[in-house]
């Protein structure tokens, strides 16, 4: 299966929105060509539309891309992205909410994480110094921990989205 991210494929991935959104959404030309191979998902907000945002990676051999939406209010100063792990200090780390697929996600069930507001974690992983003061990423481990790292809860992420959540850690 190619790994190798296009607009077509980028919307057929999408898990847990309607086809209709999926159709409407915006694949940014940053993400064309992006290799899940190489990097752990891409991830962007919709430039059209600011309460949406997509985080695409390879989960289980399949393309699979997910919804995300922005929860409004209630800005933190310092937090951590839950994924890659870096400290903002600058606000910059967004709750955000992913509707749950299939039918839990049409009853309104959702999975909320804090993550980097850029969605650039891949990047900010592999930093090997802070990018600026009020962004630290976590230097404490090599850098490949921290990539393997980041795949892991990406993947967890993933999986509680679909609602394979268990079972994910219990083959684990
Ligand atoms: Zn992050």
């Amino acid at each position: 299966m190619p790994t190798t991210l296009t607009a077509d494929a980028v919307r057929r991935s999408m898990i847990n929105c309607s086809k209709g959104d999926a159709k409407r959404m915006t694949v940014v030309d940053a993400v064309v060509g992006t290799d899940l191979d190489a990097v752990e998902f891409a991830g962007w907000q919709d430039p059209r539309m600011p309460q949406r945002a997509y985080l695409v990676t390879l989960h289980e051999g399949a393309v699979t891309g997910v919804l995300l939406r922005p929860a409004g209010g209630g800005a933190r100063r310092t937090a951590m992205c839950a994924l890659c792990r870096t400290t903002h200090t600058d606000g910059e780390v967004t709750l955000y909410t992913a509707p749950r697929a299939g039918a839990a996600g049409r009853e309104g069930n959702s999975v909320g994480t804090y993550v980097c507001t850029d969605l650039a974690c891949p990047v900010t992983t592999r930093l090997e110094r802070k990018p600026c003061p009020s962004v630290v990423p976590d230097l404490s481990l090599p850098v490949d921990e921290r990539v393997a790292g980041l795949r892991v809860r990406v993947d967890g992420f993933l999986a509680a989205i679909r609602g394979t959540e268990d079972a994910a850690r219990s083959s684990a």
